[in-house]
C-alpha cells in the first residue's frame, strides 16, 4: 500500500476480487458460468430495444412495473419484494442490511462465491460450513455455528456449485430451530431447473416465517444475465431495509422491461428451460456410465469432484473447446449448454477417464 495513496479500509486487503467465468473464445463453447445459452426471444429483444430509446432518462426507481407483475405472479404483497442488479446485488444488500462489524454469516462452503466477498465488504465475519461427503448442505452443522453474533444465514438451494438440492422436510426442521433474529436467505437462483418434488418452494417457506426471505434471479432459466436484475421477496421490515441498503437506480429501465417480457414470454422460456433439463439428465447418466461419480444436479450445470486432478482436467476442455469453471483442488462445474458443447464435454470427460 502506498504511503501516498487514500487509505483503503484494511479488511480488503484479505478479500479476493469476484473471479467470473472464462471468456470463451469464437470457436468454444462457454460452459463456465451457468447461462442460459439460449439467444434473447424476439418479443424480450423488442422490449428492451424500445427502453433504449430513453435510456437519457434514470429508470423508474420503484421498478414499480416489475415488482407489480411479480407480486401478482406470486400472490404476495407488492411491498414485499425488493430488486436489484442481480441476485448477487441484492444478496449484498441484505448482508448490508443485517450484519456489520463483528457479526457473523453462516453459509455452507463450497457454495455461491460471492457469500463469503460481499458478508467482508460489510466488514462482517464469514463463517464457512462444509459440505456433507455426499456433496449436501450440512444443515445440522449450520445450526451448531450460530452465535449470539450470527446476523443471516444464506442456503443456497439447489447448491452452487454442486446442484444438490435441499429436501422440505429437512428445511423446515432447520427453519425451525433457527432464532427467529437470524434472518434465512434462502437463494434459488436455479429454482425454475428443479425437478424433484420433494424441494420446497421457498415462497411457501417465507409466508408465515418473518426471517425467511428468498432469493431469486432473470439471469439463469429468463436468460437475462447480461441486463442484471434479481430480486428478492421478504417480509416487509426486510424489505424496506433492502430498499435502503440498494444502490439507487440499481436496475437499468432496460432490464425492467425485459424482466416484465420474460415473465410474459414464460412459456417459450419455460420450453427451453424443460430443454436443459433434458440435457442435464443425458449428461448426469451418460457421465455416471463413464464410471464418474455425479451428484444428483437440480440446477443447470453438473459437477465433478476431481481434488488435485481439477486443472489439469479444466485444461483437457479448454483444449478440446470447451470452457468449464474449475475449483482448485476441489473440482469442476459445467453448465448445461448446447447439444453440441455438451457433446464436446462428454467426450472429453471420456478420454479423460480412461487416460487417468
Ligand atoms: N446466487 C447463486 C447461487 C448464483 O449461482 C448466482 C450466479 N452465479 C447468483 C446468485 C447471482 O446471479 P445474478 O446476480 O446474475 O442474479
Amino acid at each position: 500500500m502506498s504511503e501516498l495513496g487514500p487509505r483503503l479500509r484494511p479488511t480488503l486487503d484479505a478479500i479476493p476480487t469476484y473471479k467470473p467465468g472464462k471468456p470463451a473464445g469464437a470457436d468454444s463453447f462457454k460452459l463456465s458460468s451457468n447461462e442460459n445459452p439460449y439467444p434473447p426471444l424476439p418479443g424480450v429483444l423488442e422490449a428492451a430495444v424500445a427502453a433504449a430509446g430513453s435510456f437519457n432518462r434514470y429508470p423508474d426507481m420503484a421498478v414499480s412495473g416489475l415488482t407489480a407483475e411479480l407480486a401478482q405472479r406470486l400472490g404476495v404483497p407488492a411491498e414485499h419484494i425488493a430488486t436489484g442488479p442481480g441476485s448477487v446485488g441484492v444478496a449484498q444488500s441484505l448482508v448490508l442490511s443485517t450484519a456489520g462489524e463483528g457479526d457473523e454469516v453462516i453459509f455452507a462452503w463450497r457454495s455461491f462465491e460471492a457469500y463469503p466477498i460481499i458478508t467482508q465488504v460489510a466488514g462482517a465475519t464469514p463463517v464457512p460450513v462444509p459440505l456433507t461427503a455426499d456433496e449436501a448442505h450440512d444443515l445440522d452443522a449450520m445450526l451448531a455455528a450460530i452465535t449470539d453474533r450470527t446476523r443471516l444465514i444464506f442456503v443456497c438451494n439447489p447448491n452452487n456449485p454442486t446442484g444438490a438440492a435441499i429436501h422440505r422436510e429437512e428445511l423446515v426442521r432447520f427453519l425451525d430451530a433457527v432464532p427467529g433474529h437470524v434472518l434465512v436467505v434462502l437463494d434459488e437462483a436455479y429454482r425454475e431447473f428443479i425437478r424433484d418434488e420433494q424441494v420446497p418452494d421457498g415462497i411457501e417457506l417465507y409466508r408465515d416465517r418473518p426471517n425467511v426471505c428468498v432469493l431469486r434471479t432473470f439471469s439463469k432459466a429468463y436468460g437475462l444475465a447480461g441486463l442484471r436484475v434479481g430480486f428478492a421477496v421478504a417480509h416487509e421490515d426486510v424489505a424496506t431495509a433492502l430498499r435502503k441498503t440498494a444502490v439507487p437506480f440499481g436496475v437499468s429501465q432496460l432490464a425492467q422491461d425485459a424482466a416484465v417480457a420474460s415473465l410474459r414470454a414464460e412459456d417459450a422460456l419455460f420450453e427451453r428451460v424443460e430443454a436443459l433439463v433434458g440435457e442435464r439428465t443425458r449428461v448426469s447418466a451418460a457421465l455416471a456410465a463413464q464410471g464418474w461419480t455425479v451428484v444428483d444436479s437440480q440446477a443447470n450445470f453438473v459437477w465433478l469432484r476431481l481434488g488435485e486432478r481439477t486443472l489439469d482436467f479444466a485444461a483437457a476442455c479448454g483444449e478440446a473447446g470447451v470452457v468449464v469453471r474449475p475449483f482448485p483442488g476441489e473440482g469442476v462445474r459445467v453448465s448445461i449448454g448446447e447439444v453440441e458443447g455438451n457433446d464436446l464435454f462428454l467426450a472429453t470427460a471420456e478420454a479423460f477417464r480412461k487416460e487417468f
